[in-house]
């Protein structure tokens, strides 16, 4: 499995940059973790959009999905076009409301998950944990055939459990919004810290930091983290890409 950074900052884009998201490719298996704003066009630096499998939204905040319409008017203009053969399948939770379908005319077919519903796209299983956030907001764990793991947080403030939903992933991609002295900055959201609490408890093999503020010195996070979490700590940035057997 190999997992490229596409996009990682929370909130708004930097220059040319991109919010969350996170190409993961297992053999033909194409699937993007959240699509969020600046996504597509960062995207096209690593696949067609025509390859594209799946689109999995861990939570409808703008930083994770303000692409999602422009992604379904892609995924129609290729079928159109004959470059994609079968509809971009869209994952999420079924909290969209009123103002965006994951279904779109054919082009997208719309799919929900439920917490702990296992759902496959190719040969990757998926699972949901709902999160502590202001809306609903799902961590996911991601396995492979060959039995690697990863665990993305998508947006969370601390909750034990999932230090339970991260136990033993070879990495672990978790939000770090805050640097430790602003833990009580934004609700719903991790500082350093506590990311490193969770990797520590979780035993995960790597831990990758990433939904990263635009400001400071983030290296700063790496050592907040690695106070707490004795493994390997990553700081991610846009086409960082991670491999796994
Ligand atoms: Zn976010
Ligand atoms: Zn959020």
């Amino acid at each position: 499995m190999k997992i490229t950074v596409v996009g990682c900052f929370g909130a708004y884009p930097p220059p040319n940059g991109a919010t969350s998201g996170y190409l993961l490719e297992d053999h033909e298996t194409k699937v993007l973790l959240d699509c969020g704003s600046g996504v597509i066009a960062n995207l096209q630096n690593y696949i067609c959009l025509a390859e594209l499998d799946a689109v999995v939204f861990s939570h409808y905040h703008r930083d994770h999905c303000a692409d999602l319409e422009c992604m379904q008017y892609a995924a129609m203009l290729d079928m159109l076009l004959e470059k994609r053969q079968s509809p971009l399948v869209m994952w999420g939770n079924a909290d969209t409301g009123s103002a965006f379908s994951l279904d779109y005319e054919g082009y997208c077919i719309g799919m929900t998950y439920t917490e702990y519903m296992s759902f496959a796209i190719g040969e990757l299983r998926f699972t949901a944990q709902a999160n502590e956030h202001d809306i609903p907001s799902f961590s996911l764990r991601v396995e492979n055939a060959a039995g690697s793991c990863v665990v993305y947080s998508g947006d969370t403030g601390y909750y034990d459990r999932f230090c339970d939903f991260a136990a033993g992933a070879d990495w672990l991609i978790c939000e770090c919004s805050l640097y430790s002295d602003q833990k009580r900055l934004m609700k719903g959201h991790l500082c350093a810290t506590e990311a490193g609490q969770i990797a520590a408890k979780a035993n995960v093999g790597n831990l990758l930091l990433t939904h990263l503020p635009h400001y400071g010195d983030r290296e700063t996070l790496v050592k907040e983290a690695g106070s707490i979490y004795p493994g390997h700590i990553a700081l991610a940035r846009p086409g960082m890409v991670l491999t796994l057997p």
